[in-house]
């Protein structure tokens, strides 16, 4: 190689998807899935507050992150992000209606870095100063590694010190640390896997989630944060995978898409959902001024599913379930409790319950 030459570099070790891979059965003193603690407690690094509930949020994605969705997972003690495009009404309302803001977060893009008056900013500014008591905000860009987004989670640090941050996304260590050493307490870690995200398709860009977790996991944790695994579960069984990964929270989208509290209309019996970076959210919210062309999401139909409640007892159960395989007497016990192991191709034996 010449002097200034970069050489190319491919790196070989291994990087596995949640179907790559099956936990392995272990002897337990778990009699029923009854005995599992699905509850997590934290405290995070830099707001210094503390949560306690389900570690399992809803995504801020249209059909997703509604109020309607928060009304319920508020019951299990799940986090709902509510997506970007409420107003400060939407909000008074919802508040009026029973929303419980302890499970809420608020979101926002980066759009303040280009414009003062980005709606989702102004919003944002609006709500907490109304209600200051929401725990956390989300600070939410399809591409986290942006100099920009980290400058900016590091003034929302400053301007904001008693919420606890959620920043992302990005899916390797070196970015994991570096947000939450500049004020993010929660990491969001996932460059491309979501259901209606084509990302990796339009780019050529991404890591495979479960192997991108592990290495996230590890580093925020080596710095006192915390990370959500964020996109591309399917089955309750890739949830109890990423919490075997070593992942503090799950995101969901897809798999709380086209139910009652989606706030979509039904058509012969299927509902919308889109990406967010897709074609149709921007028709419908019209194009994004942060800087990055969106149009890696994709529209589609899915099935209408009914009530949420009857998803979240699936989820649940079979985490719960899981855990009771591997012997984890609490969730926070699975990546301690948990070995992997790889599968060339694993049989879809499980009837699909979520399309
Ligand atoms: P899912 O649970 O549906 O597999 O993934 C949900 C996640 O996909 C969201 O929380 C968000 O991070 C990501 N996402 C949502 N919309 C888009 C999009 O249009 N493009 C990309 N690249 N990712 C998206």
């Amino acid at each position: 190689m010449k002097n200034g030459e970069r050489q190319m570099r491919i790196e070989s070790d291994l990087k596995l998807d949640y179907k790559d891979v099956l936990l392995k059965p272990k002897r337990s003193k778990l009699t029923s899935r009854r005995d599992v603690d699905m509850e997590r407690e934290f405290k995070f690094l830099n707001s210094g507050k503390e949560f306690k509930g389900i570690p399992i949020i809803a995504s801020n994605m249209d059909g997703v992150g509604t109020f309607s969705m928060a009304k319920v997972l508020q019951n299990y003690k799940m986090l709902t992000v509510l997506r970007k495009h409420y107003d400060p009404e939407d909000w008074d309302h919802a508040v009026d209606e029973g929303l419980d803001l302890n499970y809420v977060s608020i979101c926002t893009g980066t759009n303040k870095i280009w414009d003062e008056d980005a709606p989702d900013f102004l919003t944002l500014k609006v709500v907490l100063e109304k209600y200051p008591e929401i725990p956390f905000i989300t600070i939410d860009v399809a591409n986290g590694y942006h100099e920009n987004f980290v400058d900016f989670v590091a003034q929302m640090r400053e301007e904001f010190p008693e919420q606890t941050i959620i920043a992302g996304n990005v899916i390797t260590a070196e970015m994991t640390e570096e947000l939450i050493l500049r004020g993010a307490d929660i990491v969001k870690c996932g460059i491309g896997p979501g259901s209606v995200c084509t990302t990796r398709l339009m780019t050529g860009v991404g890591i495979p989630q479960f192997s991108g977790i592990i290495e996230c996991a590890d580093a925020a944790h080596g710095v006192g944060g915390q990370v959500i695994a964020d996109g591309g579960c399917v089955y309750p069984g890739d949830l109890a995978k990423a919490f075997g990964a070593g992942s503090d929270f799950v995101m969901l989208g897809g798999m709380l898409a086209g139910h009652e509290e989606s706030e979509v209309d039904i058509t012969d019996g299927k509902m919308e959902f889109y990406g967010m970076s897709s074609d149709r959210a921007m028709e419908i919210h019209g194009a994004r001024k942060d800087g990055y062309r969106g149009a890696e999401g994709k529209d589609i139909k899915i099935p209408y599913k009914g009530t949420v409640e009857d998803t979240l007892t699936e989820i649940i159960g079979g985490v719960r379930s899981a855990c009771t395989y591997i012997g984890a007497t609490k969730i926070k016990d699975m990546p301690k409790c948990a070995t992997f192991v790889q599968v060339l191709q694993q049989e879809n034996q499980v009837f699909n319950l979520f399309e």
